[in-house]
């Protein structure tokens, strides 16, 4: 797997292949614009593990961090999930705007048996539901940047490729010339568009290393010494000690390990090759989210030698993609960050000191909750939709009177939990300013407000208490993400440029913050104030408060 990117795209590329950039019209991108934009988001990247393994990069992210390097970058909102983080990127804006306020939602009044909305979906579409989907940009309620930069040069290319098909749909939006993700079997696409020939090459590339076993990994010193077992309560195996080897077939291994970054990378650049991306006239944007980092995050925890490998390995990857793309003559530009932190399993945390490290209580779920509170208030029905914490649902069918009754009994329930932190009323959060300060400053309810759309968000919403880990059954997963708490809210935010002076310092900035410094490097004009992020002047000459009208509210 180590040399598993360079190997696939050497034996793809020399293959003729090339769709013809199309002829561009006359370029006015800024002066010295980069002419390919690279933006990679590492999945569940937080920056407490950026912090942690900084000294110990040598290659890929070695070379970013000479770069602009912003370990105080917030996904600022609340729900720090993959669909809302990755839906901040490359729009500007928090979820409230975007409308992606988590990955699923529940829309009682959807027309079919199940309620649930997988966020990247298309649920007027017959047979789609919220697990077996039809994918779609459609709840996508804003432009991204790859779509302003069509606007503004037309023959300038979006692309995406990813682990997960929302990463790919909340990077690129609705206006898109190819965007790849893995479905579990291969990387395939919800567009109407001719396959690169390379699709081909790297789905049978990796179905072929898939019907093989893989050998662990060898770790480093610094990985084994964080080998240690820590046994997992509620139902799931130990974790620490793994090295990331799977047995043939085994597709969740295969997830979760660096060698499915590495078949995404190699993708990747096989697009960039085969697009002559970074070679038209006009600047093209490349999107690429690295999504098995989470699936490590969440079937070992983050602080093992399992956690330990991946980031190591990815390391070594994102550098032998950097490479390539040197070798191809490109004038290209990095950015990277994270759809959201992520959090170790309390087992671990706990022997680490961290007191309050502890599992959910599944008395909390909707399901227990709803049901006990419906017999009391001598109603009927499930009461309740939604999980054991974020968004919950008062059921619909119940009487506006009794849906009151209901939603104050529930909240109050809530509330009175120990493991509850805070919940917040729907009409609560639609009072509620939007914030815009610094998001270090927001308090619990403004992190809540900049995840909220009320077309779609709950009728309440539950914040669980910092350290508290949302999954009491372990047999899937163990470990995870969505708090609105600083482990889960704070990344990396990289600009890296040729040739461009280093930066770092602890200057808080937001996700939202790169699609306008991104849009100052290439001259796509902004309206001032139509997205929620700001230019970062130390990284990019941002212009006087004015703007051409392209950006509008889709
Ligand atoms: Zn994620």
């Amino acid at each position: 797997m180590r040399n598993f990117l360079t190997t696939l795209v050497a034996a793809l590329l020399p293959a003729t292949a090339c769709a013809q950039a199309p002829a561009d019209p006359p370029a006015q991108a800024a002066p010295g614009a980069p002419k390919l934009l690279v933006v990679i988001s590492v999945d569940q990247f937080s920056a407490n593990l950026w912090d942690e393994y900084r000294p110990h990069f040598t290659q890929g992210f070695a070379r970013l961090a000479q770069g602009a390097v912003f370990h105080n970058g917030y996904q600022s909102h609340a729900a720090t999930e993959t669909c809302p983080g990755h839906s901040t990127i490359l729009t500007g804006d928090h979820p409230a705007r975007t409308g992606i306020i988590a990955n699923v939602w529940t829309d009682q009044s959807a027309p079919r048996t199940d309620k649930n909305v997988y966020c990247a979906e298309d649920e007027s579409v017959p047979g789609s539901n919220s697990t077996t989907y039809t994918v779609s940009p459609k709840h996508l309620l804003v432009p991204t940047l790859g779509e302003l930069m069509k606007t503004r040069w037309p023959a300038s290319r979006n692309v995406a490729v990813s682990g997960k098909d929302r990463a790919a749909v909340m990077m690129t939006g609705h206006t898109v010339d190819q965007r790849w993700y893995w479905t579990g079997q291969k990387y395939d696409t919800d567009l109407a568009v001719s396959a690169p020939r390379v699709v081909a090459k790297v789905n049978a590339a990796v179905a072929a290393a898939l019907a093989q076993p893989r050998e662990p990994l060898q770790p480093t010193p610094f990985c084994e010494a964080k080998a240690a077992v820590i046994p997992i309560e509620g139902g799931g195996k130990p974790v620490g000690a793994g090295q990331l080897g799977r047995a043939a077939g085994d597709a969740a291994g295969f997830r979760a390990s660096p060698e499915f970054d590495g078949d995404t990378l190699a993708l990747a650049a096989g697009l960039i090759d085969e697009m002559k991306l970074g070679r038209g006239a006009a600047p093209d944007v490349l999107a690429v989210s690295l999504s098995a980092t989470d699936y490590v995050g969440h079937t070992y925890g983050t602080e093992g030698e399992e956690m330990c490998l991946q980031l190591l390995e990815l390391d070594r990857e994102i550098g032998d993609f950097l490479s390539l793309l040197d070798s191809r003559g490109i004038d290209y530009a990095v950015a990277l960050t994270a759809d959201h932190g992520g959090k170790d399993v309390p087992e671990r945390e706990r022997l680490a000191g961290v007191k309050g490290a502890v599992r959910a209580d599944p008395g909390l779920r909707a399901g227990v909750i709803g049901p006990k509170l419906v017999t009391q208030l001598g109603l009927t029905g499930p009461g309740l939709f939604g999980d054991l914490s974020g968004d919950m649902y008062v059921d619909r069918s119940l009487s506006p009177a009794n849906r009151g009754k209901l939603l104050a009994a529930a909240v109050a329930a809530y509330r009175a939990h120990p493991q509850v932190e805070a919940a917040f009323t729907a009409a609560e959060l639609a009072v509620t300013p939007v914030p815009t300060g610094p998001p270090t400053d927001w308090s619990l309810k403004q992190r809540a407000r900049a995840s909220f759309y009320a077309p779609r968000s709950g009728d309440f919403v539950v914040l669980l208490k910092k350290d508290v880990t949302p999954i009491p059954d372990t047999t899937r997963y163990v470990a995870t993400h969505g708090s609105p708490w600083d482990y889960d809210r704070r990344v990396p935010i990289l600009f890296w440029r040729k040739g461009r002076a280093p930066l770092a310092g602890e200057t808080v900035v937001e996700t939202t913050d790169i699609m306008p410094t991104l849009a100052a490097w290439l001259g796509v004009p902004l309206v001032p104030g139509s997205v929620d992020g700001h230019c970062i002047s130390s990284v990019a000459e941002c212009p006087a408060a004015s703007g051409s009208p392209e950006r509008g509210k889709r």
